[in-house]
């Protein structure tokens, strides 16, 4: 807030709200407690000290210090009325726990003061605690006091750091955040009414001694931390300090009606105040990081049902102590569910179809077994009866003695998937079957014939199986062309071609190679029984048998080679056209043998 301002009015604006402050409430102190013989519970201007060094550039605690000495003496003098060496030992014993302090927070760099997070709660507190213990071993020393003036002196200022310092500094800092002006309206009038609220029952609270209600501030002020967070806490314990001290002090209240020494209610209260601020504190910082976590949780739960929803991808998880489920918004969508809807295990597995429900069943026992992480696909019928493909990943969980405790998968719609590539697959293989087959008779091209003839070669290379090749070629079709047209020559083709099939065997297979001439690959034959089916295939078209009487009448010639273990496609083809050819030259309507 003093950011702007040239150095020298810098200095001297923390240098008098030092030394006024620093007054002021020493003045006080001393005031109040001047009918208690001077034993006060706390000692403030130790507190508001701290904060304003925490508060201040580095630059300016040098003055700040010379602010302090000479409010310190001067209080101590004209209302505590110590000599001028008593007030300037309690001042370097003052100013020495404030160093100590501000040291010992440091350690382990700047820190955070905002008190919001029980770490930097407990290393505030460490840091007055050390601090004033300094202090009281310094004031002792050099006033030559006992132990009860060392106590008396650490326990008061210890108070007063941990008391009024955290109010100080987090006021300060949503001032200069600007936070305060954020704070809306109805939470100002609920942090004034819960303030009115602890200065109330504190104050009824210690304005009889008839029952001993000193917890009932603590209510108050559980519900300020609660509300209010770490500036609630912070304020309400002052205000129950402020309240208590000066009552019992006065003698009223339940600490002041026991019956002991001064200096006993004085521990007692400190005490008191102790232990409320400690609690008040630790819920307000613990509160604050449940929040955060809650708010966090929230957030990242948040995006990863929009990271499902936009990915189609659900998550599922199986109890497997408890044996029940639990879906992710994306999974419920997945199998046609509104979320939230209630599922168990079985529910789950049973949308699987019929061998798909089976084989999930099985895959879970697996996986718990072996501990191993699965994928599967399988198809689910949805509450409207739709059949869709779902993909499931699925690993298992281990508790820490290696326990296998839950199943956690995700599932995903990819019923898309799965007829895309259904169609695909069919085009495909229709592409396959028209790349392969001979459009006029039905039977392999050339091309698919010549692949075959090479994978049963090698097969029978391989195997040392049988295998023998035929040429089939129609005698004399150019007359058929030339007396019945080339349409009716078509139909001979297609009648050969279907004849010829109707009679091998199913091993055997029979492809048009060219014009009116077919391959027969014959499986497993040996030369003998491969002139035997080459006869029948030459006999079937020869027949006459159900053919109209103006259809033209054909023969066709073999040639047959049988691969002998070691000839190549070419040879083999070579071998077989000249046993066609001698077939054609001996006469044809016959079967020729490659020697
Ligand atoms: P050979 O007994 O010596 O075999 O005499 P051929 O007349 O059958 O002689 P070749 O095998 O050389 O004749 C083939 C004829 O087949 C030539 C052509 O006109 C005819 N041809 C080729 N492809 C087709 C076709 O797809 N349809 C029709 N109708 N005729 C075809
Ligand atoms: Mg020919
Ligand atoms: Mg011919």
């Amino acid at each position: 807030m003093t950011r702007s301002l040239p150095p020298h009015i810098e200095a001297a604006f923390w240098l008098l709200l030092t030394a006024v402050g620093y007054f002021l409430l020493a003045s006080l102190s001393l005031y109040a407690t001047k009918g208690a013989d001077n034993i006060a519970a706390i000692w403030p201007p130790s507190g508001y000290f701290l904060a304003l060094l925490l508060l201040m550039p580095a630059r300016a605690q040098i003055t700040a210090f010379i602010g302090m000495a000479m409010a310190s003496i001067a209080a101590n003098m004209l209302v505590g009325g110590s000599s001028l060496l008593l007030s300037a030992g309690f001042t370097v014993a003052n100013a020495c726990e404030a160093v100590i302090a501000l040291g010992v927070l440091r350690i382990g760099g700047p820190g955070d003061l905002s008190f919001m997070v029980p770490r930097a709660v407990a290393k505030f507190c460490a840091a007055a605690i050390i601090g004033s213990l300094t202090g009281g071993v310094f004031a002792a020393l050099l006033t030559g006091s006992g132990l009860n003036f060392f106590l008396s002196w650490t326990t008061t200022v210890a108070l007063g750091m941990l008391i009024v310092a955290p109010m100080i500094v987090i006021f300060a800092r949503m001032i200069a955040s600007g936070a305060l002006q954020n704070v809306p309206m109805r939470m100002k009038l609920e942090s004034g009414a819960i303030m009115l609220g602890v200065a109330l029952m504190t104050g009824a609270t210690f304005s009889q001694s008839l029952f001993p209600g000193t917890f009932v501030p603590c209510l108050a002020v559980i519900l300020a931390a609660f509300r209010l967070g770490p500036f609630g806490a912070a304020a309400s314990v002052l205000v129950v300090t402020i309240v208590a001290s000066l009552m019992t002090v006065h003698g009223y209240g339940p600490i002041a009606a026991i019956d002991a020494q001064p200096k006993v209610h004085v521990y007692f209260l400190q005490f008191y105040l102790l232990a409320l601020l400690f609690t008040a504190l630790t819920l307000a910082a613990l509160t604050v990081m449940h929040r955060r976590l809650a708010k966090r949780l929230e957030q990242s739960n948040r995006l990863l049902l929009q990271a499902e929803a936009a990915a189609l991808v659900g998550h599922w998880r199986v109890d497997l102590l408890n044996w029940t489920i639990q879906w992710s918004d994306q999974a419920y969508r997945v199998h046609g569910l509104e979320p939230g809807t209630p599922v168990d295990v079985e529910y789950s597995v049973d949308r699987y179809v019929d061998e798909d429900g089976q084989e999930v069943r099985r895959i879970i026992e697996d996986a718990v077994r072996t501990g191993e992480p699965f994928q599967y696909q399988g198809r689910i019928r949805r509450p409207d009866g739709v059949i869709r493909h779902v993909k499931s990943h699925g690993s298992v969980e281990f508790s820490r003695r290696g326990r296998a405790i839950a199943i956690f998968g995700t599932v995903q719609d990819v019923t898309e998937v799965v007829e895309n590539a259904r169609v695909l697959e069919a085009a495909r293989s229709a592409a396959e079957r028209i790349a392969n087959t001979d459009m006029l008779t039905g039977l392999p091209n050339r091309r698919h014939t010549l692949a075959e003839l090479e994978a049963a070669l090698i097969e029978a290379r391989d195997g040392e199986g049988a295998l023998a090749v035929a040429i089939f070629d129609i005698d004399h079709f150019k007359r058929v062309n030339d007396n019945y047209g080339h349409a009716a020559g078509d139909a001979v083709i297609r009648r050969v071609a279907h004849r010829a099939r109707g009679v091998l065997r199913d091993v055997d297979l029979i492809g048009r190679v060219g014009g009116e001439e077919f391959v027969g690959i014959l499986r497993g034959s040996s030369a003998q029984a491969a002139e035997i089916v080459a006869d029948r295939v030459r006999k079937a078209v020869e027949s006459e048998a159900g053919l109209a009487n103006d259809a033209p009448r054909v023969t066709i010639s073999v040639g047959l080679a049988r691969f002998d273990g070691d000839s190549d496609i070419e040879e083999l083809m070579h071998r077989a056209d000249q046993a066609l050819y001698r077939a054609k030259r001996e006469g044809r309507n016959r079967v020729g043998m490659a020697a």
